[in-house]
């Protein structure tokens, strides 16, 4: 599909075969399905533990792409891999980097369609943002990935993808025999770029298996957050078959304010989820969630928000985070001054929880939460649309 096809908001996801010579992507595949296409590609049965487990390595450990390169490999099995399989990274089209170290990506997927991928260094450490899907089938007033209608969902390996060429890109990969590295630097990934992970449940839960996987990249599930706007059918699948930290996009204290910003609250309502997010911790035997909470002057920042806010989310282990809104051409929204944002924060910290407020970063290059769109993207709507769904 090119981008000036007609407009659809149809979510497909693409088969796992190339279309190029009918080759698999590696890229993706989860220890069982790589188990399987070794099989299915002539590795006889009794050698394959073995050989999952080199080429595992390989791949996700040492981030090779080039099947020569495997040299505890014979030539004849790495001739046999390279006939039948192919290591693709989804393509990096542009990168641009803030004044404040912050590099977005603009990653180009099978179909020509574009993603975009942040890597925000931090002093100890480095956050990786995620996307997983084109687009959103959401459509969240304050978010301008929302206001994008060609919507497909990311492959696993789209999604795996956009972690190893971040690691590319920093020279992260482990070179044999060289001493371990102490800090990581992507050490955090986060499921908080385009598009709603619990809609694309399998292809993230696959991905997500593959980035923890102890022999490849190795990240543990307490430095992988999934932020969902509030799929309460997906949330608990979530804690069970993920197991990573939580964060919800929660933005309002009543229904009425939440049901125009995150629409998918007029499905499953504050109550609901509440009542989904109290299990969530046992479940997935982490600590606590993180209430996403974005500034709208005016809108939801009032101190009686922030006061039903703590009353609301009472007895659920939680953090704050508090972000102050960003603005992106033609959004019907304001940012919350700097003092009402810091008397929110006083009085959700005062009732015990940590308010964080989000420090916006890479604005310059578009890159902070709720910017990313690809500027190529030609199906967009008006400002007028975008008013209109927000009920303004
Ligand atoms: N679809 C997921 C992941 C989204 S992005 C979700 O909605 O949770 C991560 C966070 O950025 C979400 O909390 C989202 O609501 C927020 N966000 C979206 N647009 C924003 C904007 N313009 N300014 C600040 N935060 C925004
Ligand atoms: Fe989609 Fe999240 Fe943006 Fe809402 S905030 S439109 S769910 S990406």
């Amino acid at each position: 599909m090119t981008l000036s096809a007609p407009i659809t908001q149809d979510v497909l996801t693409l088969p796992r075969k190339l279309p190029e010579g009918g080759k698999t992507n590696l890229v993706g595949l989860t220890r069982d399905q790589l188990r399987a296409a070794l099989i299915a590609a002539g590795t006889p049965e009794k050698q394959v533990k073995m050989r999952l487990g080199q080429v595992w390595q390989w791949v996700y450990h040492f981030g090779i792409r080039e099947f020569a390169q495997m040299t505890n490999l014979s030539k004849d099995y790495r001739a046999l891999l390279a006939e039948n399989f192919v290591i693709e990274l989804p393509e990096v089209v542009t990168r641009q980097i803030s004044a404040d170290g912050t590099r977005k990506y603009l990653v180009r997927i099978a179909g020509g369609h574009e993603v975009e991928t942040v890597y925000i260094p931090e002093e100890t450490r480095g956050t990786l943002c995620i996307s997983s899907q084109v687009g959103c089938t959401l459509t969240c007033s304050f978010c301008h990935t929302g206001t994008q209608k060609l919507v497909r969902n990311l492959t696993a390996g789209e999604i795996v993808g956009q972690v190893m060429l971040a690691r590319d890109d920093l020279g992260e990969w482990p070179v044999a025999g060289a001493p371990k590295e102490e800090t990581r630097m992507v050490s955090n990934v986060v499921l908080m770029g385009m598009g709603e992970p619990l809609y694309n449940f399998e292809n993230v839960r696959d991905a997500m298996q593959v980035v923890m996987d102890g022999e490849g990249i190795s990240l543990s599930r307490r430095r992988i957050t999934l932020s969902t706007s509030g799929i309460v059918p997906e949330i608990a699948r979530a804690a069970e078959e993920i197991g990573c930290l939580l964060a919800v996009s929660f933005h309002a204290t009543t229904d009425a304010v939440r049901d125009t910003l995150v629409p998918v609250n007029k499905k499953w309502n504050i109550k609901t989820l509440l009542d989904t997010l109290r299990d969530y911790p046992r479940l997935s035997n982490s600590e606590r969630i993180t209430f996403e909470y974005v500034m709208l002057k005016d809108v939801n920042d009032s101190d009686a928000d922030a006061r039903r806010l703590v009353k609301l989310i009472a007895g659920i282990p939680a953090k704050i985070n508090l972000i102050p809104f960003n603005e992106w051409p033609g959004a019907p929204y304001q940012r919350s001054d700097w003092e009402r944002i810091e008397a929110f924060a006083d009085i959700v910290y005062k009732a015990g929880y940590a308010s964080p407020i989000r420090t916006p970063r890479g604005e310059d290059i578009m890159a902070a939460c709720g910017q990313l769109k690809s500027a190529t993207e030609r199906a967009r709507k008006s400002s007028k649309e975008i008013a209109a769904e927000a009920g303004l």
